[in-house]
């Protein structure tokens, strides 16, 4: 049987080693917070002695190393950065990947030859990879309650019908972009209507190609990136629209509902739907001012607010962050604007290399420092022992498949499932958009 320690997933480079000395950082979740299929694992993991690497190494060589052995190298295990320290570093032990959203969805389709894809981190990015993959291949993400705040206020039942109304009232010109972090039904609308997905390294590509074509944009669903990103184009402010928060009930387009009236809209490019991220919306200018003045240089991720982004030396992806941290001259000091446990890793790779990197919030005063995506953190080494343990046992939960067209209630886990062919039409729609994106970004005319 092939050795996975032989077959290095070829585009990932990242490296998040694993320090005797640094201990694995991540707060323990209650036990009832896990499924009951998990529990066992959970109570062994809480009655361990510390999180020493040694000591959850140990605990995690019991499950991983027979599922490896097991499955071979059909077997694919996924991070992405924003994972508490532990999982970023244990997925990287065990041969797996740690990337951002665009390589993560790009895995099955660039993998065929792994066919049972287990994914530590938030319920689209799992979706997306679904999207792409190949029949054989199984998709599972270890904890179907890690959702996505931001996608959360962006349902397909309260996104659709506003959709709805903007094509009846712009037809053809009206073309819609998905930011990745959104379910498959809405990339399927995107495919729908001609448009694209985005990542957030690639959205200025994405609204450029749009907007070349004439066509008036529906952004959804970060208004920061999708403001930030019409500024970077130069696209005016007057000529950018923002509905209303989605989080007051359904959204009517109207002069009554619509800040500036449906004028607004009418003579808008770009139309944002108004969610956003809890985790980087606290950046402010302040912030970058402070760490400025003490010498620093600011980078910032662009689902921060526009004024912040445009005080900072930079902005972009996770992928940008990590590459800016890590070829940085040997010294340079960072204040860095983002999710938390991607920070703390910074801070602790960078230190090996010499870099010296702080957490944007974490002034004097500020009661925001550090905050890290707490859903995505849901997943934590007994969901990844439990996971794999079970899968090789036959015995994993269905609620931990992931199909294209799935949504979860978070809270409840209940689940809606489309029947095949619904599905099959999501798919044909959603992979439109979604390879829309990659020929955009791979087009050699474009940067
Ligand atoms: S950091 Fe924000 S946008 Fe990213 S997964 Fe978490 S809630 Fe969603």
């Amino acid at each position: 049987m092939p050795n996975p320690q032989t077959h290095p997933l070829p585009q990932i480079d990242r490296a998040f080693r694993l320090e005797p000395d640094i201990p694995l950082c991540q707060t323990d979740l209650p036990l009832d917070w896990y499924q009951e299929e998990f529990k066992p694992y959970a109570e062994e993991f809480l009655a361990l002695p510390d999180r020493e690497p040694a000591t959850v190494l140990g605990y995690l060589d019991r499950y991983v190393v027979p599922a490896r052995a097991h499955f071979g190298d059909s077997l694919l295990l996924l991070a992405h950065f924003y994972m508490g320290g532990e999982i970023v570093k244990l997925i990287e032990h065990y041969g797996g990947g740690v990337a951002d959203s665009y390589k993560l969805a790009l895995m099955a389709r660039e993998s065929p030859e792994k066919k049972v894809i287990v994914e530590s981190a938030v319920h689209f990015m799992a979706e997306a990879i679904a999207i792409l993959a190949n029949e054989d291949q199984q998709v599972w993400i270890t904890n179907p309650k890690a959702g996505c705040t931001m996608e959360m206020m962006a349902k397909d039942d309260a996104v659709d019908p506003v959709a709805d109304q903007l094509l009846e009232r712009y037809g053809d010109e009206l073309l819609v972009i998905a930011y990745m972090n959104t379910s498959g039904r809405l990339k399927a609308l995107a495919g729908r209507t001609g448009g694209s997905v985005c990542t957030s390294s690639n959205a200025h590509l994405v609204m450029r190609w749009a907007l070349d074509q004439g066509k008036k944009v529906l952004f959804v669903p970060d208004q920061h990136l999708g403001r930030n990103t019409a500024h970077k184009l130069g696209v005016d402010p007057s000529l950018v629209a923002t509905l209303p928060d989605p989080r007051q009930g359904a959204i009517r387009v109207d002069d009554a509902s619509i800040e500036g009236g449906t004028a607004a809209l009418d003579r808008a490019r770009v139309i944002l739907w108004g969610a956003f991220c809890g985790v980087h919306t606290i950046f402010t200018p302040a912030m970058v001012e402070y760490w400025k003045a003490q010498g620093r240089t600011v980078l910032v991720h662009p689902e921060s607010p526009l004024e912040t982004v445009l005080a900072a030396d930079g902005s972009g992806s996770t992928d940008y962050l990590w590459n800016a941290v890590m070829r940085a001259p040997r010294g340079t000091k960072f204040a860095i604007g983002t999710e938390g446990h991607f920070v703390r890793n910074a801070r602790a790779q960078g230190a090996l290399c010499g870099m010296d990197v702080v957490h944007l919030a974490e002034i004097p005063g500020s009661v925001a420092a550090g905050c890290g995506c707490a859903t995505m953190s849901r997943n934590d080494p007994p969901h990844l022992a439990g996971m794999l343990d079970l899968l090789r046992r036959g015995e994993a939960p269905e609620i931990n498949r992931v199909l294209a067209g799935d949504t979860i209630d978070e809270v409840t886990m209940r689940r809606q499932r489309l029947d095949e062919s619904e599905r099959a039409e999501l798919i044909r729609f959603a992979q439109r958009s979604l390879e829309q994106m990659i020929r955009i970004v791979e087009s050699p005319a474009i940067d």
